[in-house]
């Protein structure tokens, strides 16, 4: 199936790290540009390098994504290096652990910050150009906006709203033809995933745990699973699919967990 990206810009935030890099690899091994958006100069450089010497096209911006001029900035870079934006990927986030209990009203909106204001703000600059493109947003999600988790009120705001906003947005941009959809990531392994494991008490009996209970095949779900999902919505391949919450994670969410 061709997907017809040759030459289609994409914008992937945290697209330099775990599933992030997954989806912008697997745009430009579709043909597709991949402008990679990131804080880590270093990593957005490695990434980069790494797409460019398998003949794939790609930049990066480095930015930390939590203020709105951040975000105006990586449209603003996109838009004049390429002319264009046909998709943005709303990816980086963090589940940095801000509970209700263990946490402050100061660090719940910071939260909120690092993982829900840069999807609205880079959708609002982003979207002259995804009008003129007819192209479209995929944003990344988190099973905790519907089953929890504990201990993180930040993060699961921000993913509820994320998928109260899929719904919204795809209704707002119908007279556009823009469509906007989630992907839902349940257990993948990435660097982020590694950080939270590690920070519980007997990180390798947790893993153990989590994965006896993943329903399909007893594993983790794949960054690369998660980018294929991903790239055949950002594609013209997927032109009906719009206002839609994808889980793509082994029937980990929805599933009988006793199987
Ligand atoms: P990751 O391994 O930490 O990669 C995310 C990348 O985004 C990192 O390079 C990170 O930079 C960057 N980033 C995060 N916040 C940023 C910000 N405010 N400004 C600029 N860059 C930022 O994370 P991941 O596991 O691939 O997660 C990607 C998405 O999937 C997130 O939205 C996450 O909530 C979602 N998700 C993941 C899982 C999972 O199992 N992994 C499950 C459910 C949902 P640093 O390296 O500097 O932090």
């Amino acid at each position: 199936m061709d997907l017809n990206l040759s030459n289609k810009v994409f914008i992937v935030t945290g697209g330099a790290k775990g599933i992030g890099a997954a989806i912008s690899k697997t745009i430009a091994e579709e043909g597709g540009i991949a402008v990679v958006v990131g804080r880590g100069k270093a990593d957005n450089i490695k990434i980069t390098d790494e797409i460019i010497k398998s003949g794939g096209k790609a930049s990066y911006v480095t930015a930390e994504l939590g203020t709105p001029a951040a975000c105006r900035e990586v449209i603003d870079f996109t838009s004049e290096k390429y002319g264009r934006i046909d998709g943005l990927v709303n990816n980086a986030g963090i589940n940095d652990g801000v509970g209700l209990e263990k946490g402050s009203p100061e660090k719940f909106f910071e939260s909120l910050h690092k993982n829900l204001s840069h999807y609205y703000n880079l959708a609002h600059y982003a979207l002259p150009f995804l009008k003129q493109s007819k192209g479209n947003i995929v944003n990344i999600g988190s099973k905790v906006a519907v089953t929890g988790q504990g201990n993180t009120s930040g993060y699961a705001a921000s993913k509820g709203a994320i998928n109260a906003l899929t719904r919204e947005w795809a209704v707002e941009l119908l007279p556009y033809s823009i469509r906007v959809n989630t992907v839902l990531p349940a257990e993948v392994w990435t660097p982020l995933y590694e950080n939270w494991i590690n920070s519980l008490p007997n990180p390798k009996e947790k893993l153990e745990q989590i994965v006896a209970k993943i329903p399909f095949e007893k594993r983790m779900t794949t960054a690369e699973e998660i980018a294929d999902m991903t790239v055949f919505l950002l594609s013209s391949r997927s032109s009906h699919t719009t206002g839609q919450i994808l889980f793509v994670d082994g029937g980990y969410t929805h599933l009988d967990r006793s199987l």
